[in-house]
Parts: C-alpha cells; structure tokens; sequence
C-alpha cells in the first residue's frame, strides 16, 4: 500500500482515523488531516465556561504532537470537492499558506456540522442577537450577559433532532439558573426553554429534566419551532410570541455545503450503513462523526466509534487483516447545574447500548456531582489520546 488518505476534519472522528491509521500503516500510506483552524477547541464541557467551573486553556489542543507522529496537518477551509478527479479545494490559511488543490486516493469526510439559521424568517438580520454555548466565541458573550446583566428573560432553544449533544439546550438553561441564582438575581429573570422535539432531548431523560425545571421555575414549551427572530422577540410555529433578552438558539445542524455541492448527501453524508462509512456511490470516500447521517445520536463517543471503523474498512479494502476492535455504544453525563446556585454542577449519568435493537438506554435518576468530575477526566482522556499531551 502506497497511498494518499485525506481526512477533512481534525476533530475527534478525523484525528480517530489518523491516529489509527498511522500506527497501522504508517510506513506504506501519506496521512494528511485539514483542519480548517490551527487547533481544536473541545465540545462536551463548554458549558461548564458559563459558571467558571472549566477554563478555555484546558480545551483547546494544537496539532503539534499530531504532526510529530507523521500525520501531514493542513490549515484550510474544504470548500469544495470534486469525487469524479478527487481533488479537494481549500482556501487560503490564516497563515497565508496558497493552498494547492489536494488529490486523494481515500476521502473521509469528518468536518463535523454547521449551524444553519437559514430556514428561520430575520436570521440573516439579527443573527447577532444570538449567543450559544456551542460557538466557541460566543459562549463567552453568553457567559458576561450571564454575569452582568440583572433582569431580563432568556430564550434558549432546541431545534429538531439530530443536532449535536442531546442535551446541551437544557445544560445551557440549567447553568444559567445556577449563575443568576448565585448572583441572587434569579428571580428577575424569566428563562423560557422552546423544544422543536416533543421532549426535551434526549427523551429517556425527558422526565428527570421536567422535574428540575418545575423545581427551577423554568418554562418549557415542547413540540414548537421557532420560525422568526426579531430585534428582541422570538415567534414559532404556532404563531406564539416570545420576548428576550438573552436568546440562546441552536440552529439545526447540518454537513457544511460542499458535502451537499458535491452530492454526497443532504443534510449529511449519506454511508452505507453505521459499519460500512463509504459513500453509496463511491468506494474511495468515507464519512464520520457529526457529519455522517448515522441513525444514532451526534455525540463524542459515536463519532469516534464511527472513525475507528471508517479506519477499519480502509484497511480492509487494501487487504490489512489488522482491525480495531469497536462497538457502537456510548456512556454520557448532562449537567443539570445547581438549584442552589452553587458553582459546583451536579450530572446526570446517562448510556446507550447501540448493539441491539431497538437500542437500549439507560440512566442513573440519582444526579452526583461525582459525575461532573468523572465528564471531565473522560473529556481530558479523549484530548490526551488523539492530540497527544494532556
Ligand atoms: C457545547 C457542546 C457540548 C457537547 N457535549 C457533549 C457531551 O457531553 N458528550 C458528548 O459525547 N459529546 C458532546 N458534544 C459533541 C461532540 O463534541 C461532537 O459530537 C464531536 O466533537 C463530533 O466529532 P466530529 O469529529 O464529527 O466533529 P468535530 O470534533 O467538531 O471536528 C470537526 C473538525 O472539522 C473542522 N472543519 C469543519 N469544517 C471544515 C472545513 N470545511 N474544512 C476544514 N476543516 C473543517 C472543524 O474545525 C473541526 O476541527 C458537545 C458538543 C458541543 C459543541
């Protein structure tokens, strides 16, 4: 084997599948990684910037160890691909780097989601207006209106499943309950939870979380998309108005465009099945993580899952009998804040078992704190493997 693979995405699919694939062939095969930033910034404890309780730094990874290990790492934004010449297009860096077009003897797509606003009616106009923990910018403009404002109402809203991390609207809303009731500002406010999905998400925790909110005074509105922003309103589908001051909004997600330009899937990639990640129509591109359309949940562990065995089917097709051992399954933890306002956020244990059908969830209903600690370690864990420091 002397070939090229090209991954899109230095995230956790994509560096899932250049570490694997770099211990296994690393003498026989060109491993290049594009990354559209020169490093990483880290989802699942994002949140946790909110109360102060997590710290940028310990989130965010270069790509040093990453190229020290033989993995060729580009600064680019993919803009487009063409699978009938395989080439990928990416654009300038921010170091300035020309970037020449890529050519490729595998593909696989693991560029993650973006967020698309597109289909609500003043997104384009007032988009600003927004701030989301799931934006590694303006999760800090969340964090300072949470700090300094003292009355208002919040909007944080969830739209319909897939999105990525199940239950980082209602983190979002818990920890803000937690900020304001510590800053004993609480009860100026009105935080007002809008879900496109029947239940909160994921739903076999739906009950626990309903319980909290009541405890919390929080408002849920369930089975409602928000299809308009104003200057300071939100109206969703029913025709139902919505004042803020704070609007924390998900977008739906989806693969970013040169996925569906290419014709490789609308909303994501489309895969043969969660075990074989090529592409319907074409051997030589794969997909992982958020990006593919997996009938499962977009979390951490199911994009590496899926990366490991997008890297075991490459090394099938070129006749490499050493596999990686991988199941579908993952174990998670939804911070549910403090009610007390405390900044020291209380988890909720949750798992899924994806091997049987249909799939077998289960939780913990007992929230400890224990777990908050236990997401960080396994959070830690994950940087330290795939980008090699800790
Ligand atoms: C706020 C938040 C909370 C979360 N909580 C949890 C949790 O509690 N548990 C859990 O399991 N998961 C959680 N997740 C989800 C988890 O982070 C994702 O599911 C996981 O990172 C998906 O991996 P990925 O490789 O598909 O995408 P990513 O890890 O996002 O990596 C994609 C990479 O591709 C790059 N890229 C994108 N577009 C391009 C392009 N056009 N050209 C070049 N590069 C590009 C990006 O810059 C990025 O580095 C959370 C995510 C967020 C944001």
């Amino acid at each position: 084997m002397s070939k090229k693979i090209v991954i899109i995405g230095g995230g956790i699919a994509g560096l899932g599948i250049a570490n694997t694939l770099v211990e296994k062939v690393k003498d026989k095969a060109e491993i290049a990684v594009i990354n559209k930033e020169d490093f990483y910034f880290a989802g699942p404890s994002r949140p946790l910037l909110l109360t102060n309780e997590q710290e940028y730094g310990r989130i965010i990874r270069g790509y040093e160890m990453v190229g020290k290990k033989g993995i060729n790492v580009k600064v680019g934004n993919v803009y487009k691909i063409d699978p009938e010449n395989r080439r990928v297009y990416l654009s300038e860096s921010s170091m300035g780097i020309k970037n020449e077009p890529i050519t490729y003897d595998y593909l696989v797509l693991a560029p993650g989601i973006v967020f698309d606003g597109s289909s609500i009616n003043g997104y384009e106009k007032y988009w600003y207006k927004n701030t989301t923990v799931y934006d590694l910018g303006r999760v800090n403009v969340l964090k300072n209106r949470l700090w300094n404002e003292n009355e208002g109402s919040i909007v944080v809203y969830a739209p319909k499943a897939p999105y990525r991390c199940a239950p980082a609207p209602t983190e979002t809303v818990l920890l803000a309950h937690t900020v304001l009731t510590h800053r004993k500002v609480r009860e100026k406010f009105k935080i007002i939870h809008i879900d496109a999905n029947d239940k909160t998400q994921p739903p076999f925790i739906a009950d626990i979380v309903k319980e909290i909110y009541d405890k919390a005074g929080i408002q849920l509105v369930t089975g409602q998309e928000i299809i308009e922003i104003g200057d300071d309103y939100v109206v969703t589908k029913s025709g139902e108005k919505y004042k803020f001051t704070i609007l924390t909004l998900l977008e739906p997600n989806r693969a970013p465009r040169f996925v569906e330009e290419a014709g490789l899937g609308s909303p994501f990639v489309e895969i043969r099945s969660p075990l074989d990640l090529r592409h319907p129509k074409y051997d030589d591109i794969l997909a992982a993580g958020d990006a593919a359309k997996l009938p499962f949940p977009k979390n951490q562990e199911i994009a590496f899952e899926s990366s490991l065995f997008a890297a075991n089917k490459i090394l099938e097709m070129e006749g490499i009998s050493e596999s990686v051992p991988v199941q579908y399954a993952f174990v998670g933890w939804a911070y549910m804040g403090n009610l007390e306002g405390k900044l020291e956020t209380i988890s909720l244990q949750l798992q899924m078992d994806l091997t049987v059908q249909p799939p077998k969830p289960a939780k913990d209903p007992q929230l400890k704190r224990d777990y908050t600690l236990q997401k960080d370690r396994w959070e830690q864990a994950y940087l330290g493997r795939l980008f090699g420091y800790s």
